[in-house]
């Protein structure tokens, strides 16, 4: 008898679909199929990889606006964002995959009457692992340089977003060969068993405690491992940065994807000279967000389930408790939303200072020195992103703050094709980059007298 998941809008609970749970004893099944349709797949030239690819992802072209109601419905994101995100990995595969090409050419080298080729080679099966808040984008980074370097994969989505997620391979499997890209559905219980099975590499976005059990899991055949975990981000700001931008940044930050972000501000460190301009600036702009569906033109939307929103509730409660005062705000208990707020006096011991929060908040704290700034910033288990506002010294306190993508007066993002990075417990092993793409492959030294 077949178990499903069922998936709920998270604003109100009303049922959208269902896909058919997996079962774990046939996880190793599908791996086989994998590992059989890989031997053909790699076998391929790289540019017949890439024509499959590109046309794969076209075939979401025209459904980007029925993808994206289905991602908002399931998800709560409101439509832009959606329509964003499905039209991002619609859209992004030809130069993508062109990158990848580059990063994994055979490089020769020729010395003493040899010649050495160094081959960056598939590694097999990958199974990649997502979480709900980018249900596509999350999942698209990484099978995308996974394919083109001739592995298969097995996407095992987040729970709580089946459907999309179902609906993109669906859209892929037009074209791809046959098990080049499955799927499979579950919790964590089908996700272990992915990780137990005879996969080669697992390219995981997702929590960090979620993280380490993968680590353990793996390490039995020292499987290969790309982590890309949790953040508390931190944005610091100094007595002389512009205090109208660092506030609007603050807050967009704070709320962007209603703060399910892997790299939204979390924490933010301000001059005490500045605190009170700056505490009534983020007031005013947060607001300006309106909370709602994502069919009522809201900013911010829903939090995913329950208990996740219980998690958030017993932060702030911690936080309250301890002395942190609320500006602005309200704790609704009794629907699916994080009202935006902003929590101001927050202390490095409390749970809004070192727990993942994931919600519409601005936390906020003060320093008196740049030191202390720093040593508050870098006060944490995670180390994803780190902003700073700010003119004298900005890019010497940048380079003492522990975090793998930094943003001064502007957020996150780069020019080029750089990694998406994390440092301590945000992760290790990146995608982007040259040196990303070739995390998916299996390096191989071949010399011959010449
Ligand atoms: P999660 O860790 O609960 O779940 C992620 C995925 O892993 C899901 O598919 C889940 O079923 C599966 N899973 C859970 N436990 C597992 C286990 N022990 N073995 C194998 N699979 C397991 O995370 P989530 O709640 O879906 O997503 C939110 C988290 O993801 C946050 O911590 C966020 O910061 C992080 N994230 C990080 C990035 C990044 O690029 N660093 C991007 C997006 C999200």
């Amino acid at each position: 008898m077949n178990e499903f998941i069922k998936s709920f809008n998270p604003v109100n609970q009303e049922f959208i679909g269902e896909v058919v749970k997996t079962d774990v004893n046939e996880i190793s099944k599908l791996v086989e199929k994998s590992k059989i349709a890989q031997k053909k797949w790699k076998n391929l030239t790289i540019d017949e990889r890439i024509d499959y690819l590109v046309n794969a992802s076209s075939q979401l072209i025209p459904e980007i606006n029925k993808l994206a109601i289905l991602l908002s419905k399931e998800m709560g994101k409101d439509l832009n964002r959606s329509i964003g995100e499905v039209s991002g990995c619609a859209h992004d595969v030809s130069y993508k995959a062109a990158e990848v090409k580059e990063a994994i050419q055979t490089q020769v080298f020729e010395n003493y009457g040899m010649k050495t080729q160094m081959q960056y080679n598939a590694l097999g099966v990958c199974a990649v692992i997502s979480p709900w808040n980018y249900p596509l984008s999350m999942a698209h980074w990484l099978i995308i340089p996974a394919l083109v370097a001739g592995n298969t994969v097995i996407l095992k989505p987040s729970e709580e977003t089946p459907l999309i997620s179902q609906a993109y391979v669906d859209l892929f499997n037009k074209i791809l060969p046959k098990d080049v890209l499955q799927i499979i559905h579950g919790d964590e219980i089908q996700g272990k068993a992915l990780v137990n099975s005879d996969v080669n590499l697992i390219a995981f976005t997702g929590s960090k405690d979620a993280g380490i059990n993968i680590m353990q899991n793996a390490s039995s055949k020292l499987k290969r491992l790309i982590m890309e975990l949790g953040g508390k981000d931190p944005l610091i700001v100094l007595k002389d940065a512009d205090i109208n931008k660092a506030a609007r940044f603050a807050v967009a930050s704070s709320f962007e994807n209603s703060g399910q972000m892997c790299t939204s501000t979390e924490r933010v460190y301000v001059h005490e000279s500045i605190i009170e301009v700056f505490e009534n600036l983020v007031v005013e702009y947060a607001k300006q967000y309106k909370t709602g569906s994502w069919d009522e033109e809201a900013d911010i939307g829903p939090i995913i389930n329950k208990k996740q929103k219980n998690i958030i509730l017993e932060q702030v409660e911690d936080a309250l408790n301890k002395g942190a005062k609320l500006l602005y705000g309200k704790i609704n208990k009794d629907d699916a939303f994080i009202y935006p707020s902003v929590i101001t006096d927050v202390k490095q011991d409390m749970k809004l200072f070192t727990d993942e929060t994931f919600a519409a908040i601005v936390s906020i704290s003060s320093f008196s020195t740049n030191d202390e700034a720093i040593l508050k910033a870098n006060d944490s288990e995670f180390g994803l992103g780190a902003v700073i506002f700010g003119k004298e010294d900005v890019e010497n306190i940048a380079s003492q703050l522990e975090a793998g993508m930094l943003g001064i007066n502007q957020g996150l993002g780069s020019v080029g094709d750089t990694p998406w990075v994390g440092s301590k417990q945000s992760g290790f092993g990146y995608h982007g980059s040259p040196d990303g793409h070739r995390q998916f492959t299996q390096v191989k030294i071949i010399t011959q007298r010449s």
